[in-house]
């Protein structure tokens, strides 16, 4: 009882603060919650950068409880923000707001259980599903979303507002290019449903948004039959010319003659070869690089990782046909390792190395991660700039190499891409650890960080950032290039106020530019 009064009580200041018309009740009722764990909770993501606590946060149970909150917002007289935060994996603060509420999409209770559509081939998801939850209730109808992240504990909003990648987008596109229709609540608190056909500028807006548009209350998402077993395969490269050509040539197939997944990693230093990423290598069979001819080669070696799905009627020739691809590439002939395992044990692979850098208390660490998109044209600068050059032989974490084809991106998507038909995906995934080796330390990575932006600059590679970050218009002005007017003219439309997002600093909330502002 004395709870529910402090409570009512902290509501209560908070409506005179932020000018809501909301009733207290009316707000409790919503899922409206001051609760200092929730706060704090919400105050923090994966990055762990970046601090700044909430006014309150929403738990909504459904589409209406969000379109109600962002309704007050819109029109409250003083004005404040609203930011939907999935399951808090941004690295630089992105569903953070230090000037409103925090709408906690994720968590128990909110929006109901994934309907699969099995005739239709699609599932509708709440905006705040986790892909393991959506994978698991698809699985039940033997189906299975096309295009994946590395890793399922993200949300379904929180991707889609980026794009969603992995080694299945060279083929499938990403996430994004698999989403038959969306239920979006607007910065007007509208909830409308778009699709290419209905409110088709809201849908390609919100699809890798940054969710500045408005949030994702569902999606229906496109399926296909659940493959039930993957060949997974490694097979090293100590020539990044020879590397680079293999995976192009591989994202260049089509038909059942090609493999499911095309991903790859670079390894610059030899405790990374058996790292969380690759615990896949026996550790009774450890590799050594140096064994590998890395030493002719700058101490760099390039590993490419393809699978291949089947279906248990169908083992006996995937051995000849996996043989039959494999024979057209460049690997070192020594350098295979193979493993075979149930389809969702692949796509849950990530999670197992999450579980023992937890119980080594290694995952709640910074993350200063960084992500490009890197034109083909200039991969091997790249190359010769950032691995062989920038890194040293010392890194903390895994750092991912793979290509994609822009024909399976909608240009009409809010994301931006280069320029090129083929681009890659450099992601440097590494925690910064305080153990006293300086190439560890947050404030090395994050200066390692600069200095390959700045040589990307310099050297006229015209990288994209994905999950970008700047901290000024014009650098995002900058990253959207000839993106820039529909974007801003699509946030004039959406969200007029500012109030979505603000935790990207892409835009300054309204109320925050105005005078009445004093009072904040
Ligand atoms: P949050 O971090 O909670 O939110 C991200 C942004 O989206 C914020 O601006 C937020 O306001 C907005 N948002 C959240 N929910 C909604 C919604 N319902 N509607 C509108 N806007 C919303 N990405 C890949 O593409 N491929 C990968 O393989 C991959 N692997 C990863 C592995 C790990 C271990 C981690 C930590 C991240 C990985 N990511 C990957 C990045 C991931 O896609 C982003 O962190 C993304 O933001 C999803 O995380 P989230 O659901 O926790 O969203």
């Amino acid at each position: 009882m004395a709870t529910k009064l402090l409570l009512t009580f902290a509501i209560c200041r908070l409506i005179v603060t932020v000018g809501l018309t909301l009733e207290p009740t009316e707000l409790l009722r919503l899922g409206l919650t001051v609760d200092p764990v929730d706060v704090e909770s919400a105050s923090v993501d994966f990055g762990l950068m970046t601090k700044v606590e909430p006014l309150a946060v929403l738990h909504p149970s459904s589409a209406e409880d969000v379109a109600q909150l962002v309704k007050a917002a819109y029109e409250s007289s003083h004005g404040f923000t609203v930011s939907a935060r999935g399951h808090g994996h941004s690295i630089n603060g992105q569903a953070q707001t230090g000037t409103g509420v925090v709408v906690q999409m994720s968590g128990v209770g909110s929006g109901g259980k994934p309907r699969v559509w099995g005739g239709d081939m699609y599932v509708d998801v709440w905006g705040g599903e986790l892909w393991i939850d959506v994978l698991k209730s698809c699985l039940e109808y033997g189906l299975a979303p096309k295009s994946w992240t590395d890793y399922l504990y993200l949300s379904v909003g929180g991707t889609l507002s980026n794009a969603g990648i992995s080694g299945q987008a060279f083929h499938h596109g990403p996430q994004i290019s698999n989403v038959h229709e969306l239920g979006v609540v607007t910065g007007k608190g509208e909830l409308m449903t778009c699709s290419k056909e209905q409110n088709p500028e809201l849908f390609h807006a919100v699809l890798g948004g940054l969710g500045q548009f408005g949030i994702i209350t569902r999606a229906r998402i496109s399926l296909e039959p659940a493959p039930q077993r993957v060949r997974w395969i490694r097979v090293l490269y100590s020539n990044f010319s020879a590397f680079t050509k293999d995976q192009e040539y591989l994202i260049s197939l089509h038909g059942n003659q090609k493999f499911d997944y095309v991903e790859g990693f670079v390894i610059v230093d030899e405790g990374l070869i058996n790292n969380w990423r690759s615990s896949f290598f026996s550790p009774r069979n450890p590799v050594k690089i140096s064994s590998l001819g890395s030493n002719n080669n700058g101490g760099v070696l390039y590993c490419l990782e393809i699978t291949k799905n089947y279906h248990e009627s169908t083992a006996e020739t995937i051995d000849q046909e996996i043989e039959a691809l494999l024979k057209k590439l460049n690997f070192i002939p020594t350098s295979v390792f193979t493993t075979d395992l149930p389809y969702v044990d692949f796509l849950d692979r990530v999670h197992k190395a999450e579980l023992k850098l937890r119980s080594k208390g290694m995952w709640e660490v910074p993350h200063p991660w960084l992500n490009l998109f890197v034109p083909k044209s200039k991969i091997a600068d790249f190359d010769r700039g950032v691995f062989k050059g920038i890194l040293g032989n010392k890194t903390s974490g895994p750092i991912l190499i793979y290509p994609m084809n822009k024909n399976k991106w909608d240009d009409k998507s809010s994301v931006v891409t280069p320029d090129e038909d083929v681009f890659y995906l450099v992601a440097f995934l590494r925690s910064a650890l305080d153990n006293g080796e300086e190439t560890q330390s947050l404030a090395y990575l994050t200066n390692q960080n600069r200095q390959i932006l700045k040589f990307c600059d310099e050297d006229g590679i015209k990288v994209k950032q994905y999950l970008p970050h700047y901290k000024t218009q014009s650098e995002w002005k900058e990253h959207y290039g000839s993106k820039w007017d529909r974007f801003q003219r699509m946030k004039m439309k959406f969200d007029p106020r500012h109030i979505l997002a603000s935790g990207q600093n892409i835009f300054t909330p309204t109320f925050l530019s105005s005078s009445k502002m004093a009072s904040w």
